[in-house]
């Protein structure tokens, strides 16, 4: 029995069914590769869905955790620290706006804590929340009572929120949902767990504007989109317009465990003292490697890197006549390879015969998200092998 095949056996033994169990046990990484527990290396274009935007064992990470959790690894809420209070001011720097930050450990706590700021910021006269179908906001009640995918969603209701769904992208349709019952929408710039669909241009202003003329907030879930994924900072700042609250988590931390709320203006002082709280959020350990993904992006313009790079691994992609590939869709390094059949999941099995990590988000599109410092050398050797991956996926073999 390979080192894998035992791990995936005891995963099986001791946890719980809710994942199944994953095809790959990996045991190590290094900037974009990763290698599993019996060897073998892969260029790592999903980096544990969209999260590590450094890539792996990034020295910069490294030096961080190792210093802070070398000098005070918690405190809880019941005292203030330095990297906490350094890295809400510098995503309020980022973000070039007046507001105040809550953080928690993961992007379904961040939409937790926004639905008890909306709560409490619009009272119970406006009961009702507008969000898109196909959307995704995570597992916990209330963010699961906002996902728009009814088959995850439906089994576990019902959830105490009163949830008006839209077809996402549809201008018209949010306006007219959103009247004078609803507290706020919640919407993701681009629709990542719903295979990468981004909004049509004008759509986040739309809702600004549908929002603005009916007293509603606007909430927009970054958990995905943010921290350089679609080479701005943050995907809203492309239209130009400020939401009234942002969630953040995945790459903020780099692979450490940590998200975000943001409220911009009065709703930065929505939640008033003892309205919420975490014991693990800021972290200081969490927020030393959150500080160093933020210096790290900057210093080495990494942006610039996410766009060129993306557009490189999108051209090619666009480029690949190929049967089963009917085209891409995306922005930086955030990408779906869409398919003419549902063979996403063989596209995603051959990719790992061929020593590459991929997601097959959606049946019919295969997720490219990978860390935001990939290099144009390993994007083209993604690409010079896809046609291979495409052709063994749909001859039905994963080599
Ligand atoms: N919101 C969006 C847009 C996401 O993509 C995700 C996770 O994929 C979440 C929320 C939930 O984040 P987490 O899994 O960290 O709870």
């Amino acid at each position: 029995m390979t080192e894998s095949e035992d791990l995936r056996n005891r995963f099986e033994a001791a946890m719980m069914a809710n994942y199944g169990t994953p095809p790959l046990a990996l045991a190590r990484g290094q900037g974009c590769r990763v290698w599993d527990a019996d060897g073998n290396r892969y260029l790592d274009l999903i980096a544990g869905i969209a999260v590590s935007a450094l890539g792996h064992a990034h020295p910069a990470i490294v030096a961080a955790v190792t210093a802070q959790v070398g000098k005070l690894a918690h405190t809880s809420n019941l005292f203030v620290h330095e990297p906490g209070v350094a890295l809400a001011e510098r995503l309020l720097a980022l973000l070039a706006a007046d507001g105040r930050v809550f953080f928690c450990n993961s992007g379904a706590e961040a939409n937790e804590a926004a639905i008890k700021l909306v709560r409490r910021k619009q009272g119970s006269s406006r009961p009702v929340i507008v969000a898109a179908e196909h959307g995704f906001h995570g597992r916990t009640m209330g963010s699961l009572a906002i996902t728009g995918k009814e088959s995850i969603r439906e089994p576990f209701g019902p959830f105490g929120l009163d949830v008006r769904f839209v077809p996402y992208g549809e201008a018209a349709a949010l306006a007219r949902a959103v009247d004078r019952d609803v507290a706020a929408v919640f919407l993701e710039p681009t629709q990542g767990e719903g295979g990468v669909i981004p909004a049509k241009a004008g759509y986040l202003r739309a809702a600004r504007q549908a929002c603005d003329a009916a007293g509603a907030l606007l909430v927009l879930d970054e958990i995905q989109s943010g921290i350089g994924r679609t080479g701005a900072w943050f995907a809203y700042q492309q239209e130009q317009i400020l939401p009234d609250v942002l969630t953040l988590a995945k790459g903020l931390g780099g692979g450490l465990p940590i998200g975000a709320c943001v409220g911009f203006g009065d709703c930065g002082s929505a939640l008033r003292k003892g309205d919420h709280g975490s014991t693990f959020g800021a972290n200081p350990v969490a927020c030393a490697a959150a500080l160093a993904v933020l210096e790290v992006i900057e210093s080495e313009n990494v942006l610039g890197n996410v766009k060129a790079v993306g557009d490189t691994l999108a051209g090619g992609i666009a480029a690949i006549g190929h049967p089963l590939l009917r085209g891409v869709r995306g922005s930086g390094l955030w990408l779906a390879a869409v398919l003419t059949a549902d063979k996403a999941p063989a596209v995603s099995a051959a990719a790992q015969a061929h020593g590459f990590l991929v997601n097959a988000v959606q049946p019919d599109a295969v997720r490219l998200a990978p860390p935001l410092i990939l290099s144009q050398e390993e994007a083209q050797e993604f690409l010079d092998a896809f046609p291979a991956i495409l052709s063994a996926a749909d001859a039905g073999a994963a080599a």
